[in-house]
């Protein structure tokens, strides 16, 4: 597509127009998923950070949000639950909190490789070195999200304070996938700032990085923070987002994200019409849910995980899709398999 086409998807008011792009992108999706939907279980395990995005309930300067550490032994249990469910992939997502060190996070992976040999183990804590990451990888852990936030240098810099810089996020991207993990880049839509050039930016990264997967949702306010009084990213341009992104790199997995389910009440649904074909339900201990608050309003923060997984396999369903648990690897990284389309 060329840019002038990407800008015209991600702008155009024709709803005709708007739903050939997702029936095409819903088109690829099933040539290379079928109509299988992969859940993974997401643990939030530390609400500390010692970042300072100006988008983010847990940045640095919130002192108004309560935080919490998860132990390696409560973040096992969450991985026994979740096994027992059925889930076959676990991610580890936090701040970044330097008291989880290399030597502690490598325990933590080691010690779930250990009880769950087949287990997809994916991390999503932030910016660190190759040596680092290098360790996790050796370590047992094989997929890493880390959503680049924006492709432009401007726009990154208006939702960063100067100590975080773009080309050390993307840097990190091209190192992961160099060391062998399934990465996950990914933005949100409807930042302060964002203009549909940013978003092409956006496309055209990811189309040069090839990434596993893309994490897409919407902005949305959090209290106590530089962006508060910003409005919420748009429903429709997400899904865009979401239908374009399926359309350029057709083997990228793509969820249909917790932001998007909080903005619209059938949000994730409709992100499954759009060429999305993950769920990441909590497994987070009920009592954490609420503090790991990167935005207001969150949803499923009350639920058990086993009501969670009910809840999901009911929507999709509906959709008219298949709720999926197996660990659902990229065909970014095995374009062999195909599943046949039921
Ligand atoms: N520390 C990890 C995890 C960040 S939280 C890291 O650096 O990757 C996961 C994602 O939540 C972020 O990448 C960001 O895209 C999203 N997020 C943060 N604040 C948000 C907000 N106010 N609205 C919507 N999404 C937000």
């Amino acid at each position: 597509m060329t840019d002038a086409e990407i800008l015209h998807y991600i702008t155009t008011d024709d709803r005709a127009e708007a739903e050939a792009l997702y029936a095409g992108a819903r088109a690829v999706r099933e040539k290379h998923y079928g109509t299988d939907v992969y859940f993974r279980g997401l643990i939030e395990f530390t609400s500390y950070c010692k970042n300072n995005c100006f988008y983010c309930g847990i940045r640095r300067d919130n002192a108004e949000t309560r935080r919490y550490r998860l132990s390696r032994e409560q973040i096992l249990e969450c991985c026994r639950t979740g096994n027992a469910l059925g889930f076959r992939t676990f991610v580890l997502q936090g701040g970044e909190d330097p008291y989880y060190t290399d030597e502690k996070m490598i325990g933590i992976i080691r010690a779930i490789r250990a009880e769950f040999p087949e287990h997809a183990i994916t991390l999503s804590i932030g910016e660190r070195s190759r040596e680092s990451y290098e360790a996790f990888y050796e370590a047992g852990a094989d997929r890493y999200l880390l959503r680049h936030e924006t492709a432009d240098e401007e726009h990154y810099r208006a939702m960063h304070p100067a100590e975080m810089k773009l080309s050390n996020r993307k840097e990190c991207l091209y190192t992961l996938r160099e060391i062998g993990f399934q990465v996950g880049a990914g933005f949100m839509v409807g930042t302060p700032f964002q203009t549909p050039e940013c978003l092409l930016e956006d496309l055209r990264f990811l189309e040069d990085l090839d990434p596993h997967m893309v994490g897409i949702g919407p902005f949305i306010p959090a209290s106590h923070t530089p962006f508060a009084g910003y409005p919420a990213g748009g429903e429709e341009r997400t899904l865009r987002m979401v239908a374009l992104t399926r359309l350029l790199l057709p083997r990228t997995l793509l969820p249909a994200t917790t932001a998007l389910g909080t903005l619209a009440g059938d949000g994730r649904e409709k992100a499954l019409l759009a060429g999305a074909n993950v769920v990441m339900p909590n497994l987070s201990p009920v009592d954490v849910r609420k503090l790991y608050s990167l935005y207001d309003n969150k949803i499923c923060t009350g639920d058990e995980a086993a009501e969670c997984l009910r809840c999901m396999s009911l929507r999709i369903k509906a959709t008219g899709f298949c709720p999926s648990m197996v660990r659902g690897d990229s065909r970014v990284a095995f374009p062999q398999i195909q599943t046949v389309p039921v």
